[in-house]
């Protein structure tokens, strides 16, 4: 047989940045977070981030960091350069951001770059290095990126528009510097200011940068620890709720990270606040001896493994937990149905088992009847509350037991769907407009969204270059909390233009005026089973989990061996 030509070639330095270019810079806020990053390690205090046409024409990226001498300006862009490390044991225990070695020389393979730091200056076209030259600037480093992808059209490609790429961009700089309080922040894009954080160590004021007064001024600071974990942070009281769980954000040592185990802890604990498909607004800083986290996981490394997971998951449901109970608990009403409360255990399978319910899912006990779909013709009473989450009742034949918030969603589900279908175009003009701060800049289809919007009468116009206004309501929103409700529409809308409908506006309104584990009076109760029955379709929340279950007399009998 004819001997095979080895095939095997090492790929050069070149080859090599651009495939990890792929992997580490995907589009303008990969590389603004490793350039970020950077100065982040470099102790800078103060840093200003400019991006024209979303950052596709130029990137740039200036801090007061400690900088780097005229041969670190070299050696930076070499790869697997770094600073970070020295052997392999500092991998155990990465206090810095970076530690690749990675950034740079990928970001200088796949474009333009002119660096400027401690009084040097270099530029990279595509890889190849010029001299670097003396020139003046201050202390600290600028890295200017530009003509992005330009010799590499296939990534070109999977750019998106430009206001996409400002959206993403700007919630890069947004969680690094709600992880980074103590450093002062700037981002302008297209020369205008879109953010700005003080550097005063000040978490709530960082908040109130990204989501407004409205919001911030509903927030509730924590802090706690353990013996290996220090946690302290800020949420928005469950009142306000989200569509998305972007505004969740985690940080370990100050880098941000997605750790999903911590979210389920976060969205547990929530959600006895609020309704199942709903998610917090949260701040968590996470800080730990940096032994405890192997943060080589990701090239991205948003990922972490954690040691001690179930500690720090302790502490955390502990801290939210008993936070939450004292926030709540000086809202609640404390009117107390009965002198003495009453239990009722009828069976050892709990009723209802899925926290989550993803569809209907009929009940098949012998002893318990589904309800079918014949109402009730008899007069039902309500007896009592249940842990301030379910209502007791019964008529001759029946005892019932109805989901208080699946009921009172119901409820309001079919008013919006009438109130919609009436007044649909019918304004109300505001003495005071509302404004949706910030909201402006996190659309990248405005038209689309806004249009889509107005077909259902609402007027939302752009306000400066960052807000959305809302100078009148329609009707049918008369009863709902503007704010909360086109907050969440907006984070929707976001997802999907086109799936707006009436149906679905319902189901986003319907959670308002919802109550959850609140103690109301036997009237207040009687008026809910009411109206419930008084609804087309009784039987369901607008999600399919069922609204009420009944358990005839006669099972009981049986059930008691009677
Ligand atoms: P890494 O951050 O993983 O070390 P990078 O490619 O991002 O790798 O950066 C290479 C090196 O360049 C860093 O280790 C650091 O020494 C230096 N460097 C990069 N940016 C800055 C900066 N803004 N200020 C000071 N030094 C920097
Ligand atoms: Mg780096």
């Amino acid at each position: 047989m004819e001997k095979m030509m080895s095939k095997i070639i090492q790929l050069d330095e070149h080859l090599t940045n651009m495939i990890a270019a792929g992997e580490v810079v995907e589009r303008p806020s990969g590389i603004i977070k490793e350039l970020v990053e950077n100065s982040i390690d470099a102790q800078s205090t103060r840093i200003d981030i400019e991006t024209l046409n979303g950052g596709l024409d130029l990137i740039g990226v200036s801090d007061n960091g400690f900088g780097m001498d005229e041969i670190d300006l070299h050696q930076a862009f070499m790869r697997h350069s770094t600073s970070k490390i020295n052997k392999a044991q500092d991998l155990n225990h990465i206090r810095t951001l970076g530690f690749r070695g990675e950034a740079l020389p990928s970001i200088s393979s796949v474009s333009k770059v002119k660096a400027i730091s401690n009084q040097h200056e270099i530029h990279l076209d595509n890889g190849v290095a010029s001299e670097v030259r003396a020139t003046s600037s201050n202390q600290g480093t600028s890295i200017w990126v530009s003509e992005l992808f330009y010799k590499v059209p296939a990534r070109l490609k999977h750019l998106r528009s430009p206001q996409y790429e400002g959206v993403r961009n700007l919630s890069v700089i947004q969680n690094l510097a709600l992880a980074n309080p103590h450093i002062a922040f700037s981002l302008t894009s297209d020369n205008n200011l879109v953010f700005q954080s003080s550097g005063k160590n000040d978490l709530r004021e960082v908040f109130y940068q990204i989501y407004g007064a409205q919001y911030a001024n509903q927030t509730v600071l924590f802090d706690h620890k353990s013996n290996d974990f220090k946690i302290f942070g800020l949420y928005v009281l469950p009142h306000y709720h989200r569509a998305n769980r972007n505004q969740i954000h985690l940080f370990l040592n100050h880098r941000l990270i997605r750790y999903p185990l911590i979210t389920q802890t976060l969205l547990r604990e929530f959600r006895r606040y609020m309704p199942i498909d709903r998610y917090p607004m949260i701040v968590l800083n996470i800080e730990t001896d940096a032994q405890l986290v192997d943060v080589n996981v990701h090239p991205s490394k948003l990922e972490v493994r954690l040691s001690k997971e179930a500690e720090l998951l302790m502490l955390i449901e502990k801290t939210i937990h008993e936070s939450l109970k004292q926030q709540m608990k000086s809202k609640e009403i404390t009117h107390s149905v009965f002198e003495k409360p009453m239990t009722v255990s009828l069976f050892d399978e709990p009723l209802f088992i899925e926290e989550e319910f993803k569809s209907p899912r009929p009940l098949e006990t012998e002893s318990i009847d589904v309800v079918n779909e014949v109402k009730p013709s008899s007069w039902i009473n309500v007896i009592g509350q249940h842990h301030g989450s379910y209502i007791l009742a019964q008529d001759e034949e029946f005892l019932y037991i109805f989901d208080q918030h699946a009921s009172m969603e119901r409820i309001n589900f079919e008013k919006v769907l009438v109130k919609l279908d009436k007044d649909q175009h019918d304004q109300q003009q505001l003495l005071a407009p509302y404004v949706f701060e910030n909201r402006l800049l996190m659309m990248d289809n405005i038209d689309e969204s806004l249009n889509r919007l107005e077909s259902f009468g609402l007027f939302l116009e752009p306000f400066s270059q960052k807000d959305l206004i809302l100078r009148s309501i329609p009707l049918w929103m008369n009863d709902l909390d503007p704010l909360n409700f086109v907050n969440l529409l907006l984070d929707d809308i976001s997802k999907d233009v086109a799936s707006l409908n009436h149906k679905k506006l319902a189901t986003i309104a319907c959670h308002q005026s919802v109550r959850f584990n609140e103690s109301l009076s036997q009237l207040q109760l009687q008026h809910i089973v009411d109206q419930l029955f008084h609804c087309e379709q009784p039987y369901h929340c607008p999600h399919g989990r069922p609204t009420f279950v009944k358990v005839s007399a006669k099972n009981l009998l049986k059930v008691f061996s009677r």
